[in-house]
Formats: C-alpha cells, structure tokens, sequence
C-alpha cells in the first residue's frame, strides 16, 4: 500500500488536489461543474476542491449500491465478520494518516484526532461481532408441533449523511453496523472535511469489501435531497445541525423510510457546592474548549448551584493561560482553529451579544494574538459569566470555544433550567455526593448523563442519542440500537405435520 492514495492524487500538475465521489470502489470524478473549495483552517489557505453532486451522480452511487445488495446480503456471516475484522485492521494501520486528513481539514489537534478515530475504530470493532449481533431468537413447541422463531434482515440501500465536527467517527458510528448487518451504504460527508471518506472507502477496498458496498457522494442540499427521497433508499442515519435534522427526518419519514437524525446540542454541567473546585474546573476547560468546542457532547454551559460560583470562576480564570491554541500539527497546541472563517466569525458575534446583553465577559477570545494576526481561522477561549436563560449566547449553540456561566440557587432550580433548553443531548453534574447525582440521573430529561465525567460518550456497546430537538426518530446511534435500526424483523412460525392428522377448520388459530 503507497502513502499517497488515489484519493489524494492532483488531477493536474499544479491543479489543486480535487476530492471526487467513490462509486463501485473507484474514485469518480463529478462532471456537474461544480466544486467547493477545502481549506486548511489552521493557515486559511485553500488546499483542495471537492466535487458537488449531480442528481445523475447520486442516482449512479445509489444503484451501486442497489445492485451489490443481493450478493452482499447473501454473503455468509463468517465472511462478513471477516471483512469487518480486516477493515479494523487497516485503519488501525493507518492511523497517523487518518488523523493527519482530519487535522488538515478540520483543525483539530493531532492528538485529538487520533481520539476521534479511536473511538470511530471502536464500532467497527463491535460490528465486528455481527454472527452475535445479528442473532435471533427460537421458541419451541409454543403449540403442538410449532416453533416459532425471528431473524433479523438487512434492509437494503442506506444512507448517512454526516457533519464536519467528527469527519471519521460519525460515519464510523454508521457504516459499520449497517455494512456488517448486510446492507449497502451510500455516505454524504460535509463538504468542509471530505477527505477521510475517500481514504477510509480506499483502505476498506485493500482490505476486501466488494465493489458497491460502500460509496460515498460529494455534495450539498441536492445530494442530501437526493439520498433522502431516493425511492431505493431504504433508510437515512443523519447528523448534524438541528433545523437540518428536523428536516431530513421530516421527509425521509414521508418518503417512507426509517430516519433516525440527531442534531444539536447545548449540553449543560451542573455543579453542586460541594464539588471539587481544582477537578471541576479543568473538566471546565477540558470538555468546553476541546476541539476549539467543536464537539456535540462539548460542555457549552456551566451551571453552578450557590457558593460554588465564586472560586470556580477563578479556578477556571486562573487556568486559561495554559491552553495553548495554535496549529493542530504541532505537539505543543491544545486547540486549533475553528473549521471556516464564516463559523469562526458566527462564534465570535457571540460574545459581542453576551457583551450587549448585560453578561461579564472574563476571558474574550478575540484578544487572542492569532485572532488579529493570522490568516488561520483562530479564536481564543472565551468565558462569559452572569448569563442569563434569555441570552442568546444561551439559548444558541455556539459551537466553539465559548463557555457560558450561569448561577442558580438551588439543584431544583438548576435542573428545571437544564430541563426546560430547546436540546437534550448530553450533560453532567460535579459533586461527591452519590444521593445528588443519583437524583440527578432520575430527573433529568437528557439523553445522555455524565456523572463526574463531562463528555459522556457512551462506548461502542452502548448507543448514542439525545432527546428532545437533539434528536429525530425513535432509535439511538450505533451499538444495539445501530444494529436494530439497520435491520427488520421477521418472524417465522413453522410447523412440520403428519398429513394424516389434517382437517378442514375455519377457526382462528390457537395456542392452548
Ligand atoms: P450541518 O447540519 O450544517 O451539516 C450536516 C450535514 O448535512 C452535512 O453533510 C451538510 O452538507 C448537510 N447539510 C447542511 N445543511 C443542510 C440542509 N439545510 N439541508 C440538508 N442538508 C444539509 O452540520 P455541521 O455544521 O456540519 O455540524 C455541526 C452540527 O452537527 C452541530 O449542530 C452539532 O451539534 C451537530 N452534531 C450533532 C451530533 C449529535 O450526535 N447529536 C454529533 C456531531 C455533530
């Protein structure tokens, strides 16, 4: 296998590196004229165009995909464990080359993006175990002679359309269950970051997976459009922002397939005054500006209940100096850019608004010396204190390096805030006191709770979903509930009688 892969080749000499579609296991490259370009955020730079989807072309991956369902879906257990095992195999192998695409793309830290690809690799590694995964159940003789017993199928062509925060971990969260459960997979990556989806479609090529199985379209609304309404998609895995979501799962439920769509997040950190100040305030600024905030499971707002307020305001003041923001290639940078100048640019009017609004603005990101002096779309950490519910650097997910602090008196009062935000994606509570934190997982309306542990991302052998404007459908990502919604149920009741024991008997058929 060559470092350079086909995926990264100039299409001419001194032509910027084009990104194209994967269909049949082959680079295509899009005849619709039309490209985006894809910059390196850390030097502002354009580095690459990726192509945007015709209809054609959607329909060309679509029917990839369609006709490699039959034989994919025939292909035996054992064989599909075994494709699986060795694509785990090789993106474990390529590592450094994956998260050095993500980082050139996104921004994002290098060391970060080898934890985005470890925790992606994760699934694979539980899809892995489809012979279990996919098991049924048998019940015998549940009336004279009948057993009756259910399988799970694939369901044909799906599709995932993804965001640019985690451009491997959130396909990773999707192909791999659904490819191992026997359906074929269309994905639509963000136009920001498109690379990993061609290296990864590469490496899953080398490492055995038959022609069509996974295909990957470049492109905007006409290919989310396209994939959604597709009349031989059968079903649609979506993540990204919230109005998107509400969409997407709106018409892909009546063009009648199955969506599950997750969407955006203001996920809350309730701090009780008994909480460890120095512990809570590094999880502060862990879970807040880690991939520049950049993370759906990001802690956007701190909550904290009475006394506590003061000094952990000040452990967290007194720790900002020690992020280093910088370049995501070099050792030394905690937090890179934000992935374009349009969203850096978005981020930063949040704290003019906070400003505007009455709120205290502790640490302002814009006086960073890479804010005013690079071309790289940086911003430096920001904290905003005395936030009030009606703020819109409240209400909004900022979705950058920007911490917003708001008091409250009592866990009530702080529970029935977090209860009452337009999202439910994930959220934590600080404190060494079980009872409260048990109180807290009983009460609170979010999907996913962290006690002690800010980002609470469940492992692989869980499943990953909010509630409430968070998420759209009924089943979670990835884990059983990924198993459950890449496959259908049919159940068989079978019966072997003796011809000479048979009689005409109009009646409803009974057990007992
Ligand atoms: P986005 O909604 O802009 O884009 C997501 C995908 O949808 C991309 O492939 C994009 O090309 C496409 N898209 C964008 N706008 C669309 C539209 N109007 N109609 C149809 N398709 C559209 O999201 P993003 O900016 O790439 O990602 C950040 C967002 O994703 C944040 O809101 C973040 O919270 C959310 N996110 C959520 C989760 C989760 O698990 N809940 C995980 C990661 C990211």
């Amino acid at each position: 296998m060559t470092q350079m892969k086909e995926s990264q080749a100039t299409e001419a000499q001194g032509a910027l590196p084009r990104v194209s579609h994967w269909i049949d296991n082959k680079i295509v490259p899009s005849t619709s004229g039309k490209s985006r370009p894809v910059y390196n955020p850390a030097t502002g730079e354009q580095t690459k165009t990726v192509d945007i989807a015709s209809v054609e072309e959607i329909d060309a991956a679509v029917a990839s995909a369609k006709a490699a369902f039959p034989m994919w879906r025939a292909t035996s257990l054992a064989k599909r464990a075994d494709t699986l095992f060795r694509i785990r195999n090789a993106f474990d192998s390529h590592r450094d080359e994956i998260g050095a695409l993500i980082t050139a793309e996104h921004g994002k830290v290098l060391s970060d993006s080898a934890g985005e690809l470890a925790r992606g690799i994760e699934n694979i590694e539980y899809a892995c175990g489809v012979p279990q995964l996919q098991k049924g159940e048998f019940s015998e003789q549940v009336s004279g002679g009948v057993d009756v017993y259910s399988i799970r199928q694939p369901i044909g062509v799906v599709a995932g359309i993804t965001p640019f925060n985690f451009p491997a971990m959130v396909p990773l969260w999707m192909f791999g269950n659904a490819i191992a459960t026997g359906n074929t997979f269309v994905l639509k990556p963000s136009t920001v970051d498109p690379s990993v989806s061609l290296y990864l479609a590469e490496l899953m090529k080398e490492a055995g997976l038959p022609d069509g199985v996974f295909n990957v379209i470049q492109g905007d609304r006409v290919a989310v459009a396209g994939l959604t309404e597709h009349p031989d998609i059968a079903a649609v895995s979506f993540v990204g922002s919230t109005p998107a979501a509400k969409r997407i799962y709106e018409t892909g439920s009546q063009a009648g397939k199955r969506v599950q769509a997750l969407g955006g997040a203001k996920n809350h950190m309730l701090v009780l005054p008994d909480a460890d100040i120095g512990l809570t305030a590094d999880a502060c600024i862990n879970a807040g500006y880690g991939s520049a905030g950049e993370r759906c499971m990001a802690i956007a707002t701190v909550v904290t209940v009475g006394e506590v307020h003061d000094p952990l305001i000040e452990a967290i003041k007194e720790r900002l100096p020690q992020v280093v923001v910088g370049d995501g290639t070099k050792p030394e940078s905690m937090m890179g850019p934000l992935v374009t100048e349009t969203h850096r640019d978005k981020v930063a009017g949040y704290i003019d608004a906070g400003e505007q609004d009455g709120a205290t603005i502790v640490a302002d990101g814009r006086e960073h010396p890479l804010y005013k002096e690079s071309d790289g779309f940086y911003l430096g950490v920001s904290l905003i204190d005395d936030v009030k519910p009606n703020m819109s650097c409240y209400t909004d997910e900022i979705f950058g390096p920007v911490l917003t602090v708001v008091r409250v008196d009592t866990y009530e009062e702080g529970v029935a805030l977090i209860n009452s935000h337009e999202f439910g994606n994930g959220t934590a509570i600080f404190t060494r006191d079980g009872g409260a934190a048990r109180q807290f997982q009983f009460d609170i309306d979010v999907g996913m709770v962290g006690i002690n542990v800010p980002i609470p991302v469940p492992v692989s052998y869980y499943s990953f979903g909010g509630w409430r404007a968070s998420l759209f459908g009924d089943t979670h990502m990835y884990g059983p509930e990924g198993v459950k919604f890449f496959t259908k149920g049919k159940v068989i009741t079978s019966r072997w009688p003796d011809p000479a024991t048979s009689e005409i008997n109009l009646g409803f058929p009974r057990t007992k």
